[in-house]
């Protein structure tokens, strides 16, 4: 039997974005990143739907360390790099690809032993984001020790983030793919700057490997742009359902602090999601849920377990009745961050164990 919420997740969607993901950058390759549960969605679930990546990137080694030991064979890149030579002689051990992003990280290879060499490993180059990366002028350096150092076996590719790129036309990403550029002439190795937005939006920046995230998971990272105008199909679908419904009467108030007050007699349904499942509590008297296809206001704020709607406006509907949160056509979680005044990647990173995830079309 389903318990609720739950998260589906359509393996079929995350098919058809890397395939179509892969037509838009045909030149090159694909790291799919799955970082923080992939994005929410389940990260061991999501690399085997994702088989057809050239590599998966996280953020954190025990992000790879439990890829691995769910049985995922293919390359794994750090984004963040190790923390500790004990890290750095992990990272070998579970045959895992750095990113050295900082002179500190760099000076691990000098005080670490390992049985195995390092295989693939990055460089990470600061161009303008200005948070992780080696400057310009240090990075002949860097590249130099990496490519030196008997602890790593593999090339040395470059990276390097934009941090406008959700911006279509900001001079700033002009000036980063600039600087990259300047690096590139330096070294003939493999380069990877594009993210989800990059991809779509700054085609010079493919170069060899392209990181995807968000996009994967059909979600558009353009304001104004949906994710089926970009020809991505949305993975997710969160749900819940009415455990009450309770006529409220004029004057009378709704959830904690009274912020919401009945004008005229109102027909208030309680729905079993709140944001102790990651129900986001900036949706407080502003969001909206999707039941029967119609849309209907959360009322009053978002509590734990729990949320309340005004049901007044809809036909017939009992309690047992299924909720969308987001993910169908009058709710995606583009329109439901925008009200939440936050993006997209925060509101499916949110969403915690106890969501239940259900995989469909595998
Ligand atoms: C998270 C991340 C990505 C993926 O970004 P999206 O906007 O989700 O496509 C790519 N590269 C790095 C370094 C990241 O941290």
């Amino acid at each position: 039997m389903q318990t609720y919420p739950i998260a589906t997740i359509d393996l079929a969607a995350l098919k058809h974005n890397l395939k179509h993901l892969k037509q838009l950058a045909s030149n090159s390759k694909v790291m799919s990143v799955i970082k923080a549960n992939g994005y929410g969605h389940g990260a061991v679930e999501i690399a085997r739907a994702l088989e057809q990546s050239d590599a998966f990137a996280v953020a954190r080694l025990s992000e790879a360390i439990q890829l691995r030991q769910a049985g995922i064979d293919k390359a794994i890149v750090l984004l963040e790099g190790i923390h500790s030579v004990e890290q750095l002689q992990q990272a070998a051990e579970y045959r895992l690809s750095p990113v050295f992003h900082h002179w500190s990280q760099i000076n691990f290879l000098q005080h670490a032993q390992t049985v195995m060499p390092l295989q693939f490993c990055w460089l990470m180059i600061e161009t303008g984001m200005h948070r992780l990366g080696i400057s310009l002028d240090d990075s002949q350096q860097a590249y130099e020790e990496l490519s030196n150092s008997a602890l790593i076996e593999g090339d040395i590719g470059l990276m390097s983030h934009f941090a406008n790129s959700d911006s279509i036309g900001d001079v700033r990403n002009q000036q980063q793919l600039q600087q990259i550029l300047q690096v590139k002439s330096l070294y003939s190795t493999q380069l990877s700057m594009a993210n989800s937005a990059a991809i779509l939006s700054i085609e010079e920046s493919h170069f060899d490997w392209v990181r995807p995230g968000l996009m994967l998971y059909g979600i558009s990272p353009f304001e104004d742009k949906s994710a089926s105008d970009l020809g991505f199909k949305p993975a997710m679908k969160f749900r819940a359902k009415i455990v009450s419904i309770n006529d409220v009467h004029p004057s009378e108030q709704v959830g904690y602090g009274g912020d919401w007050q009945a004008s005229e007699i109102s027909k208030i349904g309680t729905v079993d999601v709140g944001y102790g499942d990651g129900y986001s509590r900036h949706l407080s008297n502003k969001g909206y849920v999707s039941i029967k296809g119609q849309k209907v206001s959360v009322v009053g704020r978002v509590s734990m377990d729990m949320i309340c709607v005004d049901l007044s406006e809809m036909g017939d509907v009992d309690v047992g009745q299924e909720v969308i949160l987001w993910g169908d056509e009058a709710v995606s979680v583009e329109t439901v961050a925008a009200l939440a005044n936050t993006i997209p990647y925060e509101l499916v990173c949110q969403l915690n164990g106890r969501v239940e995830r259900q995989y469909i079309n595998g």
